[in-house]
């Protein structure tokens, strides 16, 4: 079975899909793995890197992308290049499902079987395949760092001869993956932390990282089967403004990673809540991408408003590219294990099986996953 990673061509992107060790991984398996001459150029990784990690070099991406059976990319492939695989390949990527439907019914039309990174099941069996929370970890950490380094003050408390620095105060809204990394660092820089989530089984882990749980009576809340939270009504997010406007208020850095799967995020920080914060002081939005939760927000812009700074940092694994790719390879590489069939050395499609189930979008010509599949009325058109 011939893989193909081509080199990425989203504008600014630094990750990549295969590092060397996740290319020897998969030539290990029996897989002939070629890569895109210059791929690893953006984390300094030479092409001969990954000729000695087994791979060859590709210098011609059409022809590669025509006669590979699987492709492996981050991002979403450009809709031009679809029409470039071979009937019947496999592709493997983010695919942005909710947001480009025309791309999915290309994969579909190209007889494409489509698998989605984005929908990799929150199962403990494929925790070790599951891109969000790979680079959602990275991104938690990093908000917390860039916006240290931009604060203007320390995180930690000083004692000193020459006086005592109090310490910087940190608040995360939104603890699922990247807010959990963020609570960690930030204590882990010495910070006072709160933390908020509507989903009540956040609290424990909250306190167990010694950070501060801000409690919100908002009556009904909970979580989706996979783990996601549930969307809140207009009255339960006033009600959720409302505490946060205080907690932001006494806040030098406030960092919101709140998002709901599929749907744009909820404005939670308002532009009133941005103007009762301090002067001097930052909040980091990592939903901007997703529509934001502070108000305001642009994306790859530092919005400042009576003195606060809003940072709409979009991608930002995409800072730590090595680490991001590394993991984002490894992740592909157990998804390639799990399903490789030692005997026919290629990778088991299987629609029936349930990880399969919940990430192939397209395959066999159609649409078909349950949440993309097109309505009953538009089969009968
Ligand atoms: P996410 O990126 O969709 O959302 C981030 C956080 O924002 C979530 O914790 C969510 O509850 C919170 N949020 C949404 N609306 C909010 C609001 N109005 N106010 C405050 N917070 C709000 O979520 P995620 O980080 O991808 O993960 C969500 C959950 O899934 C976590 O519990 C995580 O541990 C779990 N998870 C499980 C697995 C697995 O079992 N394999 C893998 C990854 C994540």
């Amino acid at each position: 079975m011939k893989l193909f990673a081509p080199k990425e061509t989203c504008a600014g992107e630094r990750r990549v899909a295969l590092v060397p060790a996740a290319v020897a991984r998969l030539v290990k398996l029996g897989a002939e793995v070629e890569v895109e001459a210059g791929l690893g150029e953006t984390l300094r990784e030479s092409d001969a890197a990954y000729t000695e990690a087994g791979a060859t070099i590709s210098h011609d991406r059409r022809a590669s992308l025509g006669s590979a059976d699987m492709v492996l990319r981050l991002h979403k492939p450009p809709v031009d290049e679809v029409g470039l695989l071979k009937q019947g390949a496999i592709h493997v990527s983010y695919l942005d499902p909710f947001n480009d439907r025309p791309l999915l019914e290309a994969l579909a039309a190209a007889g494409v079987s489509a698998i989605c990174m984005e929908m990799i099941p929150r199962s403990t069996l494929a925790q070790k395949m599951d891109a969000l929370s790979s680079q959602a970890n990275l991104a938690g950490y990093l908000s917390v760092v860039l916006a240290a380094g931009q604060l203007g003050r320390i995180l930690p408390m000083m004692m000193t001869p020459s006086g005592t620095i109090p310490p910087a105060r940190v608040f995360v809204i939104g603890v699922g993956v990247a807010g959990l990394q963020a609570i960690a660092t930030a204590k882990r820089l010495g910070a006072r932390v709160e933390a908020f989530d509507t989903r009540p089984v956040v609290e424990e882990q909250v306190q167990s990282l010694g950070a501060k749980f801000v409690k919100v009576d908002l009556g009904e809340m909970g979580e989706t089967k996979q783990g996601y939270a549930k969307q809140l009504t207009e009255e339960q997010l006033e009600k959720q403004r409302q505490v946060m406007a205080k907690h932001c208020a006494q806040s030098d850095i406030v960092i919101t990673t709140a998002q709901l799967f599929g749907r744009p995020a909820p404005v939670i920080v308002t532009d009133e809540m941005v103007r009762g914060m301090r002067p001097g002081s930052l909040l980091v939005d990592l939903a901007v991408e997703t529509g934001g939760n502070v108000e305001g927000s642009k994306v790859d812009e530092v919005v400042e408003v009576d003195g606060v700074r809003i940072l709409g940092y979009s991608n930002l694994p995409g800072h730590a590219a090595v680490p991001a790719s590394e993991m984002y390879a490894s992740n592909l590489a157990n998804l390639i294990e799990h399903f490789w069939d030692k005997d026919e050395k290629g990778f088991r499609m299987d629609p029936a099986d349930e990880l399969q189930q919940g990430c192939l979008l397209t395959h066999g010509g159609a649409i078909i996953h349950e949440s993309f599949k097109p309505a009953a009325s538009d089969d009968a058109s």
